[in-house]
């Protein structure tokens, strides 16, 4: 897991940076975005990784 930058969501720059680890959860960094000037949250345990699905939603 890395602290790299994500891109925004509402315009998809990757011209970010982080603002705090902890957002309005502890589940959530908040990022801001330096070129639509809005901030964003990022969920940690979404990071770079596929989600975890059950067994049961995997392929049938
Ligand atoms: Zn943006």
């Amino acid at each position: 897991m890395s602290d790299a930058p994500k891109r925004c969501t509402f315009c998809g720059s990757s011209h970010t940076e982080k603002q705090s680890d902890f957002g309005t959860s502890v589940m959530v960094r908040q990022y801001y975005c330096l070129d639509c000037k809005s901030a964003f949250e990022w969920i940690k345990w979404g990071d770079e990784a596929e989600l975890d699905l059950p067994d049961f939603l995997k392929d049938k």
